[in-house]
């Protein structure tokens, strides 16, 4: 049994490993000008972003620091509620510091709002978001200052992004065509 031979759950692949690592390249190039004056704290939101921030990170000629928290919704596995509680906080103090926040996917925006309010509390000098994905038609959020791809509405799998656990370590992004819970 391989990854993803004959997976019936499986459907096109929405952004190639090509482009990934294309986009990812240009992304990081443009951080590395943009906070030359500044190096800035990644912060990755768990557990998705780790595979995106580890090629990005990879990809910015900087001097970085890495953080790390997760965050976990109320809700169905599906839909975001909106609400939002921190499973794992960050170990940094944010004083000062340029924070730039590394997501996976933004679909309604709700997750991103709830933590960008948390983290300018905590009073960095500056915040802003680089996504991979960004879902269309999603609410303006000013933060998002890089955005990989802007994608349909369906439902994603691949390259950090799971359901129940599974699919994280595919090189690409697929649309996902199965049961939410697959055995
Ligand atoms: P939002 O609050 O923007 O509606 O949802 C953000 C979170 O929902 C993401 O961080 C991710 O965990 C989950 N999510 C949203 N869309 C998808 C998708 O297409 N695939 C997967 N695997 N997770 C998604």
């Amino acid at each position: 049994m391989t990854l993803t031979t004959d997976d019936p759950n499986l459907g096109p692949v929405v952004v190639s490993e090509e482009a990934i690592r294309d986009r990812t390249k240009e992304l990081g190039a443009r951080i590395a000008v943009d906070y030359a004056a500044r190096p800035p704290l990644l912060v990755g939101v768990l557990k998705g972003a780790f595979v995106f921030m580890s090629d990005l990170a990879r990809a910015i000629d900087l001097p970085v620091e890495f953080d790390f928290m997760a965050v976990a919704s109320y809700g169905s596995s599906t839909r975001t509620s909106g609400v939002v509680r921190i499973v794992k906080d960050l170990d940094s103090d944010l004083t000062g510091r340029h924070v730039l926040v590394v997501e996976d996917i933004v679909d309604s925006g709700l997750t991103l709002a709830f933590l960008l309010r948390n983290l300018a509390a905590r009073h960095p000098a500056s915040l802003a978001v680089c996504a991979l994905l960004v879902k269309e038609l999603e609410p303006s959020v000013d933060e998002l200052a890089y955005v990989g791809f802007r994608i349909p509405r369906d439902f994603v799998v691949g390259y950090g992004l799971d359901v129940a656990e599974r699919y994280r370590n595919l090189s690409c992004v697929r649309r996902y065509d199965g049961p939410m819970s697959p055995g």
